[in-house]
């Protein structure tokens, strides 16, 4: 056990914390106002050599690991921008593609991937279902060496963006089968985005399918086999997900601890008083623990592990966890934590998304308890 972090994974993390404070920061007010995250950032994170990082050389990636995608990500997300919610996206999907493409397939669909040329997007959730694969009801027909396409895509994060996205249909057996649909086809519309309570710029759109035609050979993985891919994509996302919830949960430290120095109550500092430095301490144990555990779930992920029942304890766990340390974090702001000039008021928005999100809580909680209870030897 090595609980020490190479020299490389040490320069990415100062790569990292340059790049959130240089290209991230600074646009956060516009990111806000707007409900858009800058076009250029994209090929920002490509220059930087923040996108692909899963994917081999040969197909334009980095050839890296999930512990420094994880190790990068907790630095972006100490911004609370959406932007770093887009690295870890473009990155999980590109993996994804790697990991059950053809030759062909990741010889077409990775190095725009790579490159920041396209934007990527993971497509499941329907109006009638998030959770219940059995639900959906988008179906795909063949036609020839096409399938073709018909119905309606719920939350699609960045849908309505260039490139090629992940779309789960029933197909003709009724079974799930997962298509790389170009959204610049025919017959792919999209709404205009969701109003979020958080995570400005995310663009979460719901795309319309009328007769979109999918080559055959455009079939990620197995025809029918869909569902596994997208469990084992959200298995990894989920990784990545605790490891912006661990950044933005720092960020709630540093925020507070800032502010109780500097402010005077009764002639003293907040920090002069044992109630908030046990307050700050409890803050600091909590992401400690969530910090800890999503870098060796990251590393069994990089052993080649399963980490499907893994992630989804570390997100039972990580969530409340962090979610507490923003409310406390706010409450160490009085009022000051309540508007919107204070960073703390976005934070403590942005982190209340992840328990509904890249499988809610409830449905954490089922992939865990079930796993325990066919469990063997006890
Ligand atoms: C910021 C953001 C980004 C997103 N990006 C994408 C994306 O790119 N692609 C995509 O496809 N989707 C995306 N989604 C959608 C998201 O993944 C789904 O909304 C989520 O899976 C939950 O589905 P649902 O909202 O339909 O809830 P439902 O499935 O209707 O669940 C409603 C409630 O019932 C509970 N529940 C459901 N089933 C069970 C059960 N069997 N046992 C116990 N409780 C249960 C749930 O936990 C929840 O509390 C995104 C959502 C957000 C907010």
């Amino acid at each position: 056990m090595d609980f020490t972090l190479s020299g490389e994974s040490k320069m990415m993390v100062k790569a990292a914390r340059d790049f959130a404070e240089q290209e991230i920061e600074p646009t956060v007010a516009t990111v806000e106002k707007e409900d858009a995250l800058p076009d250029d950032l994209l090929q920002k994170f490509a220059k930087a050599r923040m996108l692909g990082m899963m994917v081999p050389k040969e197909y334009g990636g980095i050839g890296s690991t999930t512990v420094n995608v994880v190790l990068i990500l907790e630095e972006l997300a100490k911004t609370g921008s959406a932007a770093a919610f887009l690295m870890a996206f473009c990155n999980s999907v590109a993996e994804t593609i790697y990991h059950w493409g053809s030759e062909d397939l990741r010889k077409r669909f990775l190095p725009p991937l790579c490159d920041g040329t396209n934007y990527p997007a993971m497509a499941f959730t329907e109006p009638g279902t998030g959770s219940d694969p059995t639900a959906i009801t988008t179906t795909a027909t063949p036609d020839g060496d096409h399938y073709v396409l018909n119905g309606t895509k719920r939350f699609v994060t960045h849908g309505h963006k260039k490139g090629y996205g992940v779309f789960y249909a029933k197909d003709e057996t009724e079974r799930i089968t997962a298509f790389m649909v170009d959204k610049g086809s025919e017959g792919y519309t999209w709404s205009k985005p969701w109003a979020l309570m958080g995570l400005a710029g995310q663009g979460l759109v719901d795309v319309f399918l009328k007769d979109v035609r999918a080559p055959k050979e455009d079939i990620l993985g197995e025809k029918g086999k869909g569902f596994y891919i997208l469990l084992r994509w959200i298995a990894g996302e989920r990784v990545q997900q605790m490891a912006f919830m661990v950044g933005m949960g720092q960020a709630c430290l540093d925020e507070s601890l800032r502010y109780a120095k500097e402010r005077m109550v009764r002639g003293r500092a907040l920090t002069a008083m044992q109630g908030f430095q046990w307050m700050l301490a409890d803050l600091h144990a909590s992401i400690e623990a969530c910090r800890w555990w999503t870098y060796r779930v990251a590393a069994k992920q990089d052993e080649g592990g399963d980490i499907e029942v893994d992630s989804a304890a570390l997100k039972l766990f990580v969530v409340p966890t962090i979610q507490e340390v923003a409310r406390k974090a706010l409450q160490i702001h009085g009022s000051y934590g309540y508007c919107r000039d204070y960073k703390i008021e976005r934070l403590y928005r942005t982190i209340a998304h992840a328990g509904v999100t890249a499988g809610s809580t409830e449905i954490q909680k089922t992939i865990v308890g079930s796993a325990l209870a066919r469990s063997k030897g006890i």
